[in-house]
């Protein structure tokens, strides 16, 4: 049997992130370059390494990034006045807050705080709001990345049935919409299920592209998915592995291995999802410097 087509993510990702250096070079020419703020508060370990990785990226494509990062113990208050201090600079094109906040904070009023508009990670009532209405503006860096990837391989989705596994307000949720939206790419019939869906499988053997993003290892077997469906896996673990030099190696929420026995195209973990997430924040803070800019080219 032919085995599926690997979905590369880093080639996508390094693709998207090449594109970009043009961009910003063309938008530094016209006297603008795209800037970036990264708030991190505390020393998380897994947080200090995301927020480097999306430094030394938006670097690497020229954007200007800067990690304005606090102690533990700042204030609410202390963080709104900065982020308030920023939304009215019109050399900050864009925002993010590295989760999760200590708990004395309110992680909704301080991410709710940023504009809209410098909304990167496009979480603001606001932009789901737009995304909802069909007049998407910053869209969720990981749906956006699933997106990406899909119109990288040329895969339509226009009258096919795309079943997503999953409803966070981060991934399942929006890419359900993104799908819906009235493009070549989107145009799907949608089907979204969750922990209360019952006979999950029998909706996941319907999909001509499935999208997961559950948080469960290996939740999805070879025996639930339909022969040549586009398999797309969000989810990311931790699993131990003595010859790793780290002690552990990446999998999803799909059982790789037989999955792609019986799918036309599948993502793998790791190097599928995962490295479109950084690269598709760094195209929504190009797409913000632009729209702030009244750029539409
Ligand atoms: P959440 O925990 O916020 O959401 C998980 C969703 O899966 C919920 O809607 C939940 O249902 C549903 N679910 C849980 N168990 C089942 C089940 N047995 N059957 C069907 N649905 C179920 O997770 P996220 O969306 O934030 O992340 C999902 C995965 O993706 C994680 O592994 C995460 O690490 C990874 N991730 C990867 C990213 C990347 O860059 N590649 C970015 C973001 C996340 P209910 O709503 O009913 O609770």
């Amino acid at each position: 049997m032919m085995a599926a087509k690997i979905i590369d993510g880093k080639e996508v990702s390094n693709w998207v992130k090449e594109n970009l250096k043009k961009e910003v070079e063309r938008l530094k020419q016209r006297g603008i370059t795209p800037s970036l703020k990264i708030f991190l508060v505390g020393e998380n370990p897994a947080s200090v390494v995301y927020v480097g990785n999306k430094e030394k990226s938006s670097k690497n494509v020229g954007i200007d990034a800067e990690v304005l990062s606090y102690n533990e113990s700042v204030t609410e208050e202390e963080l709104l006045n900065k982020i308030k201090e920023l939304n009215n600079d019109p050399k900050v094109n864009g925002m993010i807050v590295q989760l999760p906040l200590p708990s004395h904070i309110d992680e909704d009023r301080v991410s709710l705080a940023i504009a809209p508009e410098k909304d990167v990670d496009g979480f603001h009532p606001h932009n789901l709001g737009m995304l909802l209405r069909g007049t998407p503006t910053l869209l969720p860096a990981t749906p956006y990345g699933v997106l990406q990837l899909l119109k990288y391989y040329s895969i339509e989705t226009q009258g096919k049935h795309v079943v997503v596994v999953g409803r966070s307000n981060i991934v399942g949720k929006p890419a359900s919409v993104i799908f819906l939206l009235k493009d070549k790419f989107g145009n799907a019939t949608v089907t979204v299920c969750h922990s209360r869906s019952k006979n999950l499988a029998e909706y996941i053997k319907q999909a001509d592209i499935l999208i997961v993003a559950v948080g469960k290892h290996h939740l999805i077997t070879k025996d639930m998915v339909k022969k040549d469906a586009v398999v797309i896996d969000v989810g990311i673990h931790r699993v131990e592995d003595p010859t790793k030099k780290r002690g552990y190696r990446l999998e999803g929420d799909v059982k790789f291995d037989e999955v792609k026995e019986i799918a036309s195209y599948i993502t793998p973990v790791p190097g599928g999802v995962g490295p479109m997430t950084v690269a598709m924040l760094l195209q929504n803070v190009v797409n913000a410097a632009k729209l702030q800019n009244g750029i539409t080219d």
